[in-house]
């Protein structure tokens, strides 16, 4: 695949981590990856518009441009961003207004992230709202992805499992297999696991043998070759609460063993592992403490 419009693709022997945190975009994208560099990290996330608001004006191509060079000089790949997309956006609405309106500002999404280069977009998988069953609304969500795919080349729909709380779907990984099996185009949908909601939504991730268990699920239902991205976060929340509150690592009620597990095993390499912890002062320190447990996995092997 030739692709002059992306940024720069590492080479593809280099098995490593790629860890860093859902950095601000204020005073422009292009200023994301300077606040990347200075927490250490080697990978970001970040909203390409400001994420409470349905409108945005369009990314100015001095932006675009400034937003490349950043990224080719501090050294950050494409498929190492992650930029995530407006909280307001409901791709499985029940209702037709909302769901032409969620589709058209997904389309927009994905639009500004292949003038970035960017190959990934993350997003929340949508909500029935108690109007419309489970696999009406898991079917809505395919078809979305369908029509962006067909409005925008190259940009990968990342869909985030969540935490179950209201109406919101793709907690189970059940959900997040049925949305898979509806998009035509295989090639361009992926996951994104955040450890917080897998946590809530009932996976134990609380032990090796429970991660172990946890992800082997995953495989069997989903399959471990959709996974694109992590976002690494501890909860507040307890177990299978369906709560979505994070905490900063070894903080909350998942603890350690799960970070040092991910960060050791060799199936989350080249992929964005993403923080997005509650304290971003000391997000630095959570980065660094990820990268000793790679090291110390790699030098035991
Ligand atoms: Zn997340
Ligand atoms: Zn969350």
């Amino acid at each position: 695949m030739t692709n002059s419009n992306s940024l720069e693709k590492n080479a593809p022997n280099s098995r490593q981590k790629f860890i860093g945190a859902h950095v601000s975009a204020a005073g422009g994208v292009d200023q994301a990856p300077m606040r990347a560099r200075e927490i250490g990290a080697n990978a970001f996330a970040l909203f390409t518009k400001n994420q409470r608001q349905w409108a945005a004006k369009p990314l100015e191509p001095k932006t675009i441009s400034a937003f490349k060079a950043n990224c080719k000089m501090l050294g950050f790949g494409a498929e190492h961003i992650l930029p995530h997309d407006s909280y307001l956006i409901n791709l499985g609405a029940p209702e037709e207004e909302k769901l032409e309106k969620s589709r058209a500002a997904f389309i927009d999404e994905m639009e500004r992230c292949n003038q970035l280069g960017l190959t990934l977009l993350n997003f929340h998988p949508g909500s029935h709202l108690k109007k419309i069953s489970e696999s009406d609304c898991l079917a809505r969500i395919a078809e979305s992805i369908n029509i962006a795919h067909r409005a925008v080349p190259e940009v990968i729909a990342v869909i985030e499992n969540t935490s179950g709380q209201g109406t919101n779907l793709g907690w189970k990984f059940e959900h997040l297999a049925e949305i898979i099996d509806q998009v035509e185009d295989k090639t361009r949908v992926g996951v994104c696991l955040d450890t917080c909601h897998t946590f809530t939504a009932g996976y134990d991730l609380r032990t090796k043998e429970a991660c172990e268990a946890t992800f082997a699920e995953f495989d069997r239902i989903v399959g471990m070759h959709y996974l694109r991205a992590m976002h690494i976060n501890d909860s507040k929340a307890e177990f299978a609460s369906r709560v979505d509150r994070h905490h900063s690592l070894g903080q909350g009620e998942i603890g350690w063993a799960c970070f040092e597990y991910i960060a050791s095993d060799s199936r989350f390499d080249n992929m964005p592992l993403i923080l997005e912890t509650i304290d971003s002062s000391i997000w630095k320190e959570e980065i660094q403490q990820l990268r000793m447990y790679h090291h110390t996995s790699v030098n035991a092997e």
